[in-house]
């Protein structure tokens, strides 16, 4: 198994529990590299980038060495979209897709108030929901309506929306954000309508985008995601595809049950 990350397992969905449960990152992890790599008697090369598939001679490149493999598995993940005026350094304005990013997170929300969250979706929702069980006061601003449009009828998302609301949350709803600048002890969230939300913090969960990169620069099929088949197969013989990164039936899907 080769990783980006450190290798720690957990579980991601538990990355917006942590005030509700009272975990910080390191809390949240089941076992580290070594300890999965003897639990499941494989080998981990954490911290790592597989650079190049070449899928005539079945072996990938990692680190300047070749390995050769006889099946092949790309389960790559996603990527949060970044909103195009927030800085890659920033230490207020967070995205979560991983434990380091929440690691970083946890840090910063130390001692705060007040944290925007922009994107009222699936990790919109349980962060807000997660913050105000921390007792954080939380602002959400979404263009949609109501929470949750795209994945609830009319009257759930409502139902959610009420809950959060009577939970203490703020909402700005079908509102976009242009802007937000970074003070020297907070954030200014700017809408298009020219309001302005202060906070100490902000979340951007404004969605995910598949990690196609390695597998198309390999001439291996993608769309939004890796194309396979109904076997996970895909256009290359013997490499598969799974989780965050797979397309299958023209339908990406970002949750754990697809996996
Ligand atoms: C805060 C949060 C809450 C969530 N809540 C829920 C929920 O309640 N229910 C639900 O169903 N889903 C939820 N999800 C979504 C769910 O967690 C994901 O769908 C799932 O974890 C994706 O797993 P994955 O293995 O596909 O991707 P990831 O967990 O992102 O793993 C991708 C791995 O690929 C590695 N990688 C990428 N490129 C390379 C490369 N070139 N070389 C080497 N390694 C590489 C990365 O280092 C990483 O280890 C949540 C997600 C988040 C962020």
């Amino acid at each position: 198994m080769i990783t980006q990350d450190d290798g720690s397992a957990y579980s991601k969905p538990m990355l917006s529990t942590g005030f509700t449960k009272n975990k910080d990152a390191e809390a949240l992890v089941m076992s580290n590299a070594v300890q999965m790599s003897e639990q499941l008697n494989m080998s981990i090369r954490t911290q790592t980038s597989v650079q190049n598939i070449d899928t005539e001679k079945q072996t990938i490149l990692v680190d300047n060495e070749t390995i050769e493999y006889s099946k092949l598995v790309l389960a790559t993940g996603a990527s949060p979209f970044k909103l195009k005026f927030v800085k890659p350094e920033s230490d207020r304005i967070f995205s979560i897709n991983d434990l380091d990013d929440y690691r970083a997170f946890r840090t910063a929300s130390q001692g705060k108030k007040h944290v925007a969250i922009v994107g009222t979706g699936l990790i919109g929702c349980e962060y807000a929901n997660d913050l105000l069980n921390g007792e954080y006061e939380v602002s959400l601003i979404g263009l949609s309506q109501h929470v949750l449009d795209t994945m609830l009828p009319p009257e759930a998302s409502e139902c959610v929306t009420k809950s959060l609301s009577d939970a203490g949350a703020n909402f700005y709803f079908e509102r976009s954000v242009v802007d937000i600048q970074e003070t020297v002890d907070g954030v200014i969230v700017e809408l298009d309508n020219g309001e302005k939300i202060s906070a100490d913090i902000a979340i951007s969960a404004i969605g995910l985008a598949p990690n196609t990169k390695l597998a198309s620069e390999s001439g291996i099929e993608t769309n939004k995601g890796i194309t396979c088949d109904r076997s996970l197969e895909t256009s290359a013989k013997n490499v598969y595809t799974l989780g965050d990164c797979a397309e299958v039936d023209g339908m990406v899907m970002l949750y754990v049950l697809p996996m």
